[in-house]
């Protein structure tokens, strides 16, 4: 074994037997980490303050603070920190519960210098792949925030001026314009739009987390947002020619959540049972209960999706790839299942190709202290 980097790593031992600690900075000094050592929890814990260690073996069986009591707080103060415990009595149980409370491992007392390299190095090789991938996380966090960034200013802000340009035009403030040219730029209008709706559904997409939405939770009315949601998509079904049908529903069912996210939710799929429906065909809502949830199913009659495409419907930008289907973007079922979990909800689908499909919307009955659902009013 080699610990001889460029940075040697850093090893703690906490025990109260001031044998092990020497005999463990003695053999892990040799192998060129650098050790520091304590007889005692709290003085231990101040001293991981200061050396800032790679990894720690702790002995669950002290006087004074517990190794245990000693693990938790390692535990709070840095996770990516290994821990290992150092046990005179290796029970299943005692090693059991400090890996619960975040041990990597356990070394049984006695032990010699072979048994205490390999696990030390198992524990720094464990700590190196920790700090990887928080690095990458972090990584990827900022570039989603700079992407987002680079989305809403670099391409959205430009597209909305020639979108004015384009109005401009058309008002024929900048001269008159023909007929023709009117309706070349009526086209230019449409698309431009598409891709302004598909810029604003991604960002709304990206900036779902950063929303802090549950600060904002408010009890709403389940059926007022269903009613407020089918009159906002009534003229698209009766363009559609496709009848929405909601079974009465009790004013009684409450949710606690943000009412404009879950009107959302209701929109993109009663939309959805639209847009992939028959013309003549039907969308029923309805409502029921299935344990410590409110469920509402959304059925329609429409072109289905095969089972096998099911597992994908909510991946960011997924579109079942069929001849002649309408135009989407692959990201109204993402944006649902983002503000379901938020809501501590879920989305089950069920569909049959040409038969129709039911989109469940899972949102729990609210529960206040004690956990048990609250007797609605
Ligand atoms: P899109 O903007 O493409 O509609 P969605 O995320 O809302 O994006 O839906 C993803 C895909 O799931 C769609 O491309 C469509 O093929 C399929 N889909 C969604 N809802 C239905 C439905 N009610 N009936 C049949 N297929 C559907």
């Amino acid at each position: 074994m080699d610990y001889r980097y460029k940075n040697p790593p850093k090893i703690m031992i906490i025990d109260d037997e001031k044998v092990i600690c020497d005999a463990c900075a003695q053999i892990l000094s040799g192998e060129g980490c650098l050790v520091e050592t304590s007889c005692e929890g709290a003085t231990g814990l101040k001293k991981v303050d200061d050396f800032k260690p790679d990894i720690v073996f702790v002995d669950l069986k002290m006087p004074g603070m517990s190794g245990m009591e000693v693990l938790e707080e390692i535990r709070k103060k840095d996770k990516n920190i290994v821990s290992i415990v150092i046990t005179g009595y290796a029970t299943i149980e005692s090693a059991v519960e400090s890996m619960k409370k975040g041990a990597f491992d356990f070394l049984p007392k006695p032990f010699n210098p072979d048994e205490l390299k390999i696990i030390a190095r198992r524990a720094l090789e464990k700590r190196r792949v920790s700090l990887e991938a928080e690095r990458l996380r972090e990584e990827k966090e900022k570039m989603r925030q700079n992407f987002i960034a680079l989305v809403s200013h670099e391409l959205r802000t430009p597209l909305v001026a020639v979108m004015q340009y384009l109005e401009v035009f058309a008002g024929g403030v900048a001269g008159a314009i023909s007929q023709e040219q009117a309706k070349i730029v009526n086209r230019m209008k449409i698309r431009l739009n598409e891709l302004l709706g598909l810029i604003d559904r991604w960002l709304k997409l990206s900036r779902i987390e950063e929303l802090k939405l549950k600060e904002g939770f408010e009890d709403f009315s389940l059926s007022s947002a269903i009613e407020e949601v089918v009159n906002l998509v009534k003229p698209f079904a009766q363009e559609k020619k496709v009848n929405i049908e909601v079974k009465s529903m009790s004013n009684r069912i409450i949710i606690n959540g943000d009412k404009t996210m879950v009107k959302e939710v209701f929109t993109n799929i009663i939309n959805n049972g639209i847009k992939y429906n028959r013309e003549g065909g039907k969308i029923m809502v309805e409502s029921r209960e299935q344990d410590n949830f409110w469920v509402f199913d959304i059925s329609d009659t429409g072109i289905g999706v095969a089972e096998q495409e099911i597992a994908h419907m909510g991946d960011e930008f997924y579109r079942v790839k069929r001849e002649g289907s309408a135009a989407g973007s692959g990201l109204g079922l993402a944006i649902v299942k983002k503000i379901l979990a938020i809501h501590d909800g879920k989305l089950e689908i069920k569909s049959e190709v040409n038969q129709g499909s039911t989109f469940s919307i899972f949102l729990p009955k609210i529960t206040r202290g004690n956990g048990v659902p609250n007797p609605n009013p």
